[in-house]
């Protein structure tokens, strides 16, 4: 494979940017080689500086839920540029877009666009404590909720309730504000809330931040009712499950409906954006009715919400995209696990609507802890056979692979080859 365009970027973007990278994953660091840097991509093909092509299993990490260069979507945002690229001043896009998550949302009346998913969630959380008028947050080891300083935290050591900060330039103070307890365990976060002052429980409903790992039975249901018995706002991360699960998301799927559900990525399409929404009690706490203080020069940006619209108005149009994209990738996931159990490979799949992670080396995965267990470094040597076999998956152990609208069924069977070689590569490396 020619990746001498590749490696000459990444030298020169290390001179000029840390690491050669805007957001850390992206360098390969944890996988090793060279990241390689993409020139364009059509329906569900990237094709890098070098001119190899791979099919994308990674789409940019969840917002492609139709593939790239979707037609109509290409053709609004053509229309737009022309009408102006930022204007500063309420648009009727911004109107339309907000009356379409509420609808297609349940137990949602608002929606604040934000221009990241990092900000949708530090503003819930701010939301949650002017709110409630408490202090404390409740988060699960491995959700990730962008990089606000509240969520770089790690569970305290012993039995202290407060967490530690797993960032520097992250102070005491802040991490002290959030408690860490194992996903998928309700008890720890029934205990968590006894202890008082907790404003918010922030959870992915079904975790994709440390490698795909749905909710258990039950989960979901006993977080809702411990909340709602103490008056903590329960927040749903759907920054990567909105619209990406279901056109409800993880709360249609599961029938849980959160107090504040955040998004990003798919309500985008591609475009930087993010979005707060709650009922309308909750959201008029944001200025410029409420004390609570959120904002954005970009937010609403006309461009990243035409790009949302044309995506999401396509995903409620034709439901059927759900149905599909769900079922071909419970279909390669169940081949993945034939092929690993064919080559002797053990290996546990993890998958949960159009979501699927391999985890190297153990029987399953249901928290940090387990996930942590598995094999990084069979992982990155599986990376690397299939990026060679044309394939490109998340550079990381600990991600989620995304199944597009746009995977042809050609395209499934090639990366069911390259699994099939890749493990065979594995065996002989072992
Ligand atoms: C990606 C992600 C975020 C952060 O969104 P950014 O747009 O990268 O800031 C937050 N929460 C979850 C669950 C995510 O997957």
């Amino acid at each position: 494979m020619k990746l001498e365009r590749s490696v000459a970027l990444f030298n020169e973007a290390k001179v000029h940017i840390p690491g050669g990278v805007n957001s850390p994953v992206r360098s390969f660091a944890s996988v090793g080689g060279t990241p390689r840097f993409i020139e364009q991509a059509h329906g569900d093909i990237l094709t890098d500086v070098d001119g190899n092509t791979y099919i994308d299993l990674l789409n940019s990490w969840g917002p492609m839920i139709l593939g790239h260069g979707e037609a109509r979507v290409r053709h609004c945002l053509h229309e737009q540029l022309d009408r102006g690229i930022s204007y500063g001043a309420p648009t009727s896009l911004e109107v339309e877009l907000a009356q379409l998550i509420t609808c297609l949302v349940p137990g949602i009346e608002r929606v604040r666009l934000t221009s990241s998913g990092t900000e949708a969630c530090m503003s819930a959380v701010r939301l949650a404590r002017g709110m409630t008028g408490r202090s404390r947050i409740i988060k699960a080891a491995g959700c990730y909720h962008g990089h606000a300083d509240a969520f770089l935290v790690a569970a305290g050591s012993g039995l202290l309730s407060m967490g530690t900060p797993t960032s520097a330039g992250v102070t005491l103070g802040a991490a002290h504000d959030t408690t860490v307890v194992p996903y998928n365990d309700a008890e720890a976060i029934v205990d968590a809330i006894a202890k008082g002052d907790v404003a918010a429980v922030i959870l992915e409903p079904v975790a994709g931040n440390m490698g795909c790992i749905p909710p258990v039975d039950g989960y979901l249901a006993a977080i809702r009712k411990a909340c709602t018995t103490s008056g903590t706002l329960l927040i749903f991360d759907e920054v990567m499950t909105g619209f990406r699960l279901a056109i409800g998301g993880a709360q249609d799927m599961f029938g849980i409906t959160a107090d504040i559900v955040t998004f990003g990525k798919v309500i985008g399409g591609g475009m930087p954006i993010g979005a707060v929404a709650a009922r309308a009690s909750i959201m008029d706490m944001f200025a410029p009715l409420g004390p609570v203080y959120q904002a954005g020069t970009l937010s609403g940006n006309p461009l990243a919400v035409t790009c949302g619209l044309a995506t999401l108005s396509i995903l409620d149009q034709d439901r059927t995209i759900y149905e599909r994209i769900n079922a071909s990738c419970a279909y390669l996931a169940e081949q993945i696990r034939q092929l690993c159990d064919a080559h002797n490979n053990k290996a546990c799949v993890n998958q949960c609507g159009s979501m699927l992670s391999i985890f190297f080396g153990v029987d399953r995965v249901v928290d940090l802890d387990t996930a942590m267990a598995a094999d990084t470094t069979t992982y990155s040597r599986f990376f690397h056979s299939m990026l060679n076999h044309g394939v490109m998956l998340p550079p990381s152990a600990f991600e989620t692979w995304f199944v597009s609208n746009a995977l042809t069924d050609e395209h499934i069977a090639h990366v069911l080859r390259a699994v099939d070689l890749s493990l065979a590569e594995l065996r002989v490396a072992r």
